[in-house]
């Protein structure tokens, strides 16, 4: 077996993650219907509430964060509704909502740019829509929208519920999930919970929950009835990623020990690689709504991404091409997960130095 290190992981998802964190998901197997379960899920709930701000229920989901989003638009989503679209993860959520039939409006917005709470308001206003996509983070483009603003207008109109996308956005920065009034918010533990892959939390509001209760067709592995029923006793409806449950109850209690200061290291890292690409390049999202998770930086010197990634990996290390049509147009460099400061300054020192060439 080789031993060694794959390259330490700048790439927006999935992330490094602490050695005490990835020992935890070693430990031995446990019955998925014995009171061990309970116990773990027992420990995980409160400090998952805590982390979404909110006293409903949060959903231990063995899946990635696609399938969280397909519960949403699953279970909350009555005829119409509202995708808005800026970037390749807000393009899944809208298609989603087309394969369950449903009449699907976009509001469509140049990749780079934000979503703003006026064009919501707009086309809200058109009437006749029921429900709100929104993905919180583009990872595709390194944007973070205006939730909160977002939120409050999508709270004026009676009976549309809000779907928020947070899986790049949720640990990364605080989300008031409960006082924003959203009703779903769905997270991968990949990105910003900085965790192995495998697992999504989510939590639904009564609103949403009401939502799903009145449709008759819910699926069966996306039914929020079951999980919710699972979900009374500390148990989920199949067989969870026991190893993966471990490594978050791990690192919910690392946040908690000091959720600030896990939110300003993020932030910190960001400034940090901000400052730096403007120096030598350009950051790509319209300016104000540049990511804390991610930086997408754009490629105004015209290098060779591929190369650049090339001799990255030589020296241990690997960031992100740009998505799709921004390849090679933009390069991304996460600030999610164990990465410290440290490791970032010596991710950009590499850079400059190939730069040098
Ligand atoms: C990664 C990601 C997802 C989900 O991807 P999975 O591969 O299903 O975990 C959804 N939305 C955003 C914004 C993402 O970055």
């Amino acid at each position: 077996m080789s031993t060694a290190r794959p390259p330490r992981l700048f790439i927006p998802g999935p992330v490094e993650v602490e050695d005490d964190v990835l020992q935890e998901m070693a430990g031995p197997m446990i019955g998925h219907r014995a009171p061990e379960i309970g116990e773990l899920i027992g420990a995980i709930r409160p400090m998952a509430e805590k982390l979404l701000r909110t006293s409903q229920p949060v959903y231990l989901m063995t899946n990635s964060g696609t399938g969280a989003m397909e519960t949403a638009a699953i279970n909350c989503v009555k005829n119409k509704v509202l995708s808005c679209v800026n970037g390749a993860f807000s393009q899944r959520f809208a298609e989603i909502c087309d394969s369950h039939g449903y009449e699907v409006v976009r509001l469509k917005v140049e990749w780079g740019k934000a979503i703003h709470p006026e064009m919501v308001r707009e086309k809200l206003n058109e009437g006749g829509f029921d429900a709100v996509t929104l993905v919180h983070n583009e990872t595709s483009t390194g944007v973070m929208s205006p939730l909160a603003e977002i939120a409050k207008v999508t709270n004026e109109f009676d009976d549309v519920v809000l779907l928020v996308d947070a899986v790049t956005s949720a640990a990364v920065v605080p989300i008031e999930t409960e006082k924003l009034k959203i009703d779903a918010l769905v997270t991968g533990s990949q990105k910003g919970l900085a965790i192995p892959p495998g697992l999504a939390l989510s939590t639904f509001s009564k609103r949403a929950m009401e939502r799903a209760k009145k449709k008759k067709l819910r699926g069966s592995y996306f039914d929020l009835l079951s999980i919710h029923k699972s979900w009374e006793k500390d148990q989920t409806p199949t067989t969870p990623a026991v190893p993966q449950f471990r490594a978050l109850r791990k690192r919910l209690e690392k946040i908690m020990a000091n959720e600030d200061a896990w939110y300003a290291a993020h932030q910190e890292k960001a400034d940090l690689t901000r400052k730096w690409a403007n120096d030598r390049f350009a950051m790509f999202p319209e300016a104000g709504y540049e990511s804390v998770s991610l930086s997408c930086i754009e490629n105004t010197r015209g290098i060779s991404v591929a190369d650049l990634n090339g001799y990255l990996r030589e020296h241990g290390v690997m960031l992100s091409n740009g998505y799709k049509a921004l390849k090679e147009k933009t390069f991304r460099i996460g600030h999610m997960g164990a990465n410290s400061i440290e490791h970032h300054q010596q991710l950009l020192d590499l850079i400059d130095g190939f730069l040098e060439k």
